[in-house]
């Protein structure tokens, strides 16, 4: 959204292509305390609905739908959204991340009975309240869901595979003063139960330091273990790093000249709102000055 406004603001006519989930992950969190202005916070849906309006103010054009392929050959470049083709002189890939997946079978066939990705989004369903609940994780993101928990469930067990949380000093302590959070060090979950009942009823742990297994009753599993990006239609075409990031050349170009990227699908480090929004910004303006160079 911010490379929009950008590329609005200088007249370059954007379209944004919204993707599966308009407004990206940002839309499926609560409340929003780090990105600067916002001093109360700002609720993570609220603060995309007001960037898609900033653009749009400028004249940026929003499409909802998926690029289901690329062609990346030659200029202008093709995309294909929904089965129609929309045809570019430049591309900004901001596709962001979605959400890592534990992996279990169980877990898949579980997945909407008590198995979720999004505290925000299924936290107040009847089927958690004032029941044990487990969030798997130890970032941020599973600090938050942890915290945001605590208001449905009796409970909320925070199952982490070592003994240290990796989230950022001032989550981890506040998730771990909450009376209604206890960790579960050291475990990975290895089965989520109860496929004959369909439905959550616990996860089975295995102690990865003692190799003792044992199980935890829960009603739900709310998976928070971090972010796959976005970019596999531009696999073989882009340069990427062994995990799918794509690696970006001087500022935001990548290996093929046009082709811009800016936000968490590029970048594994920072993740943050407002570093996206700044390589979005960076973009933009890569493409302005790239434009203005060739048709010189
Ligand atoms: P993350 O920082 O990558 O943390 C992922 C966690 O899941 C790690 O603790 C990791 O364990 C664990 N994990 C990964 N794969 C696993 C597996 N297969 N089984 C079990 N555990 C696994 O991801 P995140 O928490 O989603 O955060 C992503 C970014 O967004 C970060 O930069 C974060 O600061 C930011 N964020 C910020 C806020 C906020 O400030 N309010 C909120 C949410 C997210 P290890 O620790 O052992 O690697």
């Amino acid at each position: 959204m911010t490379a929009a406004l950008y590329a609005a603001r200088a007249n370059l006519r954007p379209l944004v292509i919204t993707g599966r989930q308009p407004g990206g992950l940002l839309t499926t969190t609560t409340v929003v305390e780090n990105y600067p202005g916002f001093p109360e916070g700002i609720d993570g849906h609220e603060l995309m609905t007001r960037m898609q309006k900033q653009a749009e103010r400028f004249g940026a054009r929003i499409r909802s739908g998926s690029v289901e392929a690329v062609d990346l050959s030659s200029q202008p470049f093709g995309l294909t959204v929904e089965g129609e083709e929309v045809r570019s002189e430049t591309i900004i890939i901001a596709t962001g991340a979605s959400h890592r997946h534990l992996g279990l079978k169980s877990e898949h066939l579980l997945e909407n009975k008590g198995v979720t990705y999004c505290a925000t989004c299924d936290g107040a369903l009847p089927l958690f309240r004032n029941q044990p609940l487990v969030v798997v994780g130890g970032g941020d993101s599973a600090c938050e869901e942890a915290m945001y928990l605590t208001r449905f469930g009796s409970m909320v067990h925070l199952v982490h595979r070592r003994d240290t949380l990796r989230a950022s000093i001032i989550m981890a302590e506040r998730a771990l003063a909450n009376p209604k959070i206890t960790p579960v060090w050291d475990s990975v979950v290895t089965e989520v139960l109860d496929l004959k009942a369909g439905k959550v009823t616990g996860v089975r742990l295995k102690n990865v330091k003692t190799n003792t297994e044992s199980v935890l009753d829960c009603s739900g599993v709310f998976v928070a273990i971090g972010h796959i990006p976005n970019t596999q239609i531009f696999k073989g075409v882009l340069d990427m790093d062994e995990n799918g990031y794509i690696i970006p050349k001087r500022g935001t170009a990548t290996n093929v000249p046009g082709v811009f990227v800016a936000g968490d699908c590029a970048d594994h480090v920072y993740r943050q709102a407002v570093t996206a929004a700044g390589l979005g910004c960076a973009a933009a303006i890569d493409v302005e000055r790239y434009l203005a160079a060739r048709n010189e």
